[in-house]
């Protein structure tokens, strides 16, 4: 019965140029998000129609959800200005719509004001009609369970009811690049999907230790931006894959325990903060959430942040794990984060790390060992690769190391 769904835009308290760059980019999210699909984009400037055609309306809600910046849509039926017209097809609409006794209301709106009966005439008529020709309506202005909505626009009156909430934020792209710092666990994914939504492009680097760790833990690496690729612009995301065992295996020979990882969170951010630079990327985006591991007290975070001047986005930083987890599912990366790989930091994990570890501790240590070199050594035989949503690519099926196999792969395409 719906011919079409509205599509209403976010945050347009945005003002001016701002506004017309939000638009534009949404717009172009839209008909990238929605290709292949038999639909018209009908683009208004503070809102837009998608006409269905003899498209899946599920299908279509689906590639909605992809597109940051949209607020809501709703499902719409759209018919001819004419009064008659109106009462017979809102009668339709109830009658498929409302399968049991309830109350309702009609709420008009009228933005062409040529239309000869005002909105609260038009709410009247057809409240009055609906009522008088079924039986399980009750009219309840106050509290109404349903609400038919009318939109009498020049071009046609638009009926529906539902509205359903879309990703908010602003269109990924609008807000600038970033570089998300992603392992294989559940929260990194999670929080390059929220700076996502929030407008920002992403590209992602991880720190790869095979085969200290296994092939497998880089392939989940690759796996997960798949899936977060989705919602890129595109639907592409760059991966930096840096080479990290060596850095690895020296800081655990070198460091005492407990401060290990912190050290090795600080060359992290070290070697980030030197990729970020190179390909333009204005902050760093990770996964850390405050007090979920020794690593993330806030103590912790002062250590190793001190290490770059790059802005840190930390999206996750004040959320409950319970609500992380459930983002994780709704965007489909939970089941590839909890396949059981190790990863650079669950391997060697000291049994005692230290929870409020020192900056100035950290840079003693740091003094015997000589990290500069392996930095540098590391960012240059970084390999990057572009990810697409459904690239088909198996590290192992190279039998190489990663970096070799990312050559290789990158050499063929
Ligand atoms: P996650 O679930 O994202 O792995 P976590 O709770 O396991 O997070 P940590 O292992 O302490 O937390 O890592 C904190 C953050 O540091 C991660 O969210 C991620 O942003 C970054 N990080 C950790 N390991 C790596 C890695 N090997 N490569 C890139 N980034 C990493
Ligand atoms: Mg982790």
């Amino acid at each position: 019965m719906y011919d079409r769904i509205l599509i209403r835009f976010g945050d347009l308290t945005l003002k001016g140029k701002n506004q017309q760059e939000f638009v534009r980019k949404l717009y172009s999210l839209l008909e990238e998000k929605l290709e292949g699909l038999n639909v018209v984009i009908e683009k208004k400037h503070d809102h837009a129609y998608v006409i269905l055609g003899n498209s899946d309306y599920k299908v279509v809600l689906n590639r909605l959800d992809l597109v940051a910046g949209i607020h809501s849509y709703s499902l719409v039926k759209k018919i001819s200005r004419d009064l008659e017209e109106l009462k017979k097809e809102a009668l339709i609409y109830i009658n498929e719509e409302v399968k049991e006794k309830t109350t309702f209301k009609v709420e008009t709106k009228r933005a062409d004001k040529s239309f000869p009966y005002t909105s609260m005439e038009v709410s009247k008529i057809i409240s009055a009609h609906l009522l008088k020709n079924t039986d399980f309506l009750e009219a309840d202005l106050h509290h109404p369970k349903f609400v038919l909505k009318i939109e009498i626009r020049n071009d046609g009156i638009y009926l529906y009811n539902n509205q359903i909430r879309g990703l908010g934020g602003y269109p990924t792209g609008i807000a600038g690049k970033g570089l998300l710092m992603l392992s294989g666990g559940i929260d990194s994914p999670v929080a390059g999907f929220l700076a996502m939504k929030q407008g920002v492009e992403i590209e992602c680097i991880h720190f790869e230790s095979t085969p200290l760790t296994s092939i497998e833990s880089a392939q989940k690496v690759i796996d997960l931006v798949k899936i977060i690729a989705k919602f890129a612009p595109n639907s592409k995301i760059v991966l930096h894959m840096v080479p990290f065992k060596a850095i690895h295996m020296s800081l655990l020979e070198k460091i005492p325990e407990s401060y290990n990882i912190t050290i090795m969170r600080r060359m992290m951010y070290r070697i980030a903060s030197k990729v970020a630079n190179k390909n333009n990327d204005l902050v760093l985006i990770n996964g850390e959430s405050i007090g979920q591991v020794a690593s993330q007290t806030l103590q912790s975070m002062a250590t190793i942040n001190e290490v770059t001047n790059i802005p840190v986005i930390r999206p996750l930083a004040t959320y409950d794990k319970l609500d992380i987890i459930s983002i994780a599912r709704k965007i489909g990366t939970f089941n590839i984060s909890i396949k059981p790989f190790e990863d650079c930091c669950t391997i060697y994990v000291p049994k005692a790390p230290a929870t409020a570890p020192k900056a100035y501790k950290a840079r003693k240590y740091e003094e015997n060992f000589a990290y500069e070199e392996l930095i540098d050594e590391a960012v240059s035989n970084t390999k990057s690769i572009v990810i697409s949503k459904d690239m088909d690519l198996d590290l192992a099926m190279y039998g190489l190391e990663v970096g070799e196999a990312i050559n290789e792969y990158n050499k063929i395409k």
